[in-house]
């Protein structure tokens, strides 16, 4: 089989960061103020009833333009809410949001592909597999040594760049501002294309340069010219969205509390059976920030402890479907977007089939992962010497 060249679909024919600089993709929205909050896109609901911006511009059509033009109005949506659905059919289906719209207007899709650990020479095939299923999300980072590989699948899969939701991470040695710039088009030469849709702040700590893990205490005590920098690239088109990752309210606070032009779209974090904080998940609903699940499976090391915990698997029973897709449908109907990962085809395809559980489900599993005492999954605290968590 033959793909189509990556020309055509809006990847770079050949990456090299001299064809990222300078031809960043328009942003219509950068002079809108940032807004802090993000809407559920639940396929089955009206689009307008969860789209505020949309439906004011309905109302002024109708206005000025009376009921045949607000009919039109209507159909157009419809078939826009079907061009734009992604897995439209999956979302009719599940009950669950395919999608959350960011401050920034982008939707993100819910369940993404996550790559940590997935070899090379395994990644790629994963890629393609999860797009071939459905997927619109894959979540890297630079640290993760495999964004070559990433971008090469992705050319090959046939799938428009557009149609792509890409996500990478800073990692600790590169805060300084100075640093990100080329770290940034490093990525983005690796997966071929000159934006990413999101690009997170991979912990709050920061090494100094060229050293293991000395920890560059200035910049992780205060991440504004790390964060300033980042919205800088915003600016230039290189990044749309930008945000954090294992950040806990203290942290998000001291970051927020500066005069930001962009506020973190997202924050992403351990969130499983293990370690479900509900605490922080509160705290960011009530203020308008997305949370990402890392490890939502408990991670390679707990796999398969989680997927055999009694309640997981009578409920998993109950509904006719698998214990990690109990677990994935649980992070979404939290409101989270989920992250699993595997190189594994039949499980790739598995974790994209979601559905809504029973709200008594739901309540089980719930209660069920709030009690017990919480468990990290991924703590390098000891080994950088930080408490991260504080
Ligand atoms: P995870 O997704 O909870 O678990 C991955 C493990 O589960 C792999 O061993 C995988 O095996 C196995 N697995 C996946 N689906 C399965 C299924 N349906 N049945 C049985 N086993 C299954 O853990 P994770 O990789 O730690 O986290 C997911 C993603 O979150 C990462 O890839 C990364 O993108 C992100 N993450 C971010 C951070 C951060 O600091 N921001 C930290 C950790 C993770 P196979 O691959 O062999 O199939």
């Amino acid at each position: 089989m033959s793909f189509p060249t990556s020309k055509q679909h809006g990847y770079l024919p050949v990456p090299n960061i001299e064809d990222t600089v300078d031809s960043p993709r328009p942003r219509s929205d950068l002079e809108a103020p940032p807004k802090y909050s993000y809407f559920e896109d639940v396929e089955e609901q009206e689009y307008d009833a969860m789209r505020p911006r949309k439906r004011a511009e309905t109302w002024k059509t109708t206005l000025t333009v009376g009921f045949l033009v607000a009919a039109a109005m209507y159909a157009l949506v419809s078939g826009l809410r079907g061009a734009f659905g992604g897995s439209a059919c999956r979302g009719r289906k599940s009950g669950l949001p395919t999608h959350y719209t960011l401050p920034s207007g982008d939707r993100i899709p819910s369940v993404a592909l996550g790559v940590w650990r997935a070899e090379k020479g395994k990644v790629g095939e994963a890629v393609k597999t999860a797009l071939k299923a459905g997927y619109r999300h894959i979540d890297g980072a630079w640290t993760y040594g495999n964004e070559a590989e990433v971008g090469a699948a992705l050319r090959e899969s046939g799938v428009p760049r557009e149609d792509i939701w890409l996500t990478s991470k800073l990692w600790n040695a590169f805060h300084a501002p100075e640093d990100i710039e080329p770290v940034v088009d490093e990525s983005l030469s690796k997966l071929g294309t000159n934006y990413l849709d999101l690009y997170l702040i991979h912990w709050p700590v920061a090494f100094k340069k060229d050293t293991a893990f000395e920890i560059d205490w200035d910049l992780t005590n205060d991440p504004y010219p790390t964060w300033q920098k980042l919205e800088e690239l915003v600016e230039k088109g290189k990044l749309r969205n930008i945000g954090i990752s294992n950040f806990n309210i203290r942290r998000i606070q001291n970051l927020t509390t500066n005069p930001l032009k962009i506020k973190p779209a997202v924050n992403q974090v351990e969130l499983s059976y293990w370690n479900p904080q509900p605490e922080l998940l509160k705290w960011s609903k009530e203020n308008g920030l997305l949370l990402e699940a890392y490890s939502p499976l408990g991670s390679a090391e707990r796999v398969k402890e989680s997927l055999n915990i009694p309640i997981v698997k009578s409920i998993a029973q109950q509904l006719g479907i698998t214990p990690a897709q109990v677990y994935i449908s649980w992070h979404v109907q939290r409101g989270t977007v989920v992250l699993p990962k595997s190189v594994t085809p039949s499980r790739v395809e598995e974790n994209f089939q979601i559905t809504r559980l029973p709200q008594r489900h739901f309540d089980q599993l719930e209660e069920a992962a709030q009690s017990h005492k919480p468990e990290r999954s991924v703590d390098p605290s000891e080994r950088w010497g930080i408490d991260i968590w504080n």
